[in-house]
């Protein structure tokens, strides 16, 4: 296995693709990076501002400041401006926000350089919609995880329920296909497999199973 290495995990939202990068990278004994938390960060700004539009976002974007930190639990906690808000970038308002705001290119420009200096300094799972494509094109291994929009759903759903913040199904659902065409059809760095990525499709796979293929990928890959 070589001493520092990538790997980039691709897909729609609801794959499972944080739960699984995350117990992957604890596996491998590597870092894990969740990318969509930090778009998610700086959609909690702009909801704060009111900034919708594209020239609004752009003008605000210098004074957004990110912090990212690695628990000894591995669990990655979000600062915005020093404020803590890894909870808070999870409510159905900000995933919304997020993918409007990712849809803008100095946005997408602003992040990238920070995930690439995460994947320069240490072995990195990184998970995100461009990471193969666009932000770690050189990864050793991709993955494009997937599974069927009812499944990736009832999955969140479930996840939604278990946080004391449940939301009716077809409410997920909906959501779920909105964000998922509006990350497919965007013009800059839109949601799809690498030519050199690896399809996982986990729909009919349990969470055990879908982990044990991951690793066999990465490890095959390496
Ligand atoms: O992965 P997660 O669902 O937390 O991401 C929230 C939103 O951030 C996505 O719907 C997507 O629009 C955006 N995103 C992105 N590129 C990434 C990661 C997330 O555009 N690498």
């Amino acid at each position: 296995m070589k001493e520092r290495y990538a790997v980039a995990i691709d897909g729609p939202a609801g794959a499972g693709k944080s739960s699984l990068a995350k117990a992957a990278a604890r596996e491998l004994g590597i870092l894990y990076v969740d990318t969509g938390a930090i778009y998610r960060t700086v959609a909690c700004y702009m909801l704060d501002h009111g900034a919708e539009e594209p020239a609004a976002v752009e003008t605000l974007l210098p004074q957004v400041q990110i912090g990212l930190r690695h628990g000894e639990d591995g669990l990655q906690r979000m600062a915005l401006n020093g404020e803590d808000v890894t909870e808070r970038i999870r409510l159905p308002e900000v995933s919304m926000a997020a993918s409007r705001v990712s849809a803008i290119p100095a946005v997408r420009q602003f992040l990238l350089e920070m995930q690439r200096r995460l994947a320069r300094e240490q072995s990195v799972i990184m998970d995100g919609r461009d990471i193969g494509t666009v932000v770690l094109p050189a990864a050793d291994v991709k993955i494009f995880l997937t599974a069927s929009p009812e499944e990736r759903a009832r999955r969140r759903w479930r996840e939604l329920e278990e946080r004391g913040t449940p939301q009716p199904y077809e409410a997920v659902l909906a959501e779920v296909e909105r964000r998922d065409k509006s990350d497919r059809e965007r013009p800059i760095a839109p949601l799809r497999p690498a030519e050199d990525a690896i399809l996982l499709d986990t729909t009919a796979l349990d969470y055990a199973q879908s982990l044990q293929r991951l690793l066999e990928i990465v490890r095959g890959g390496l």
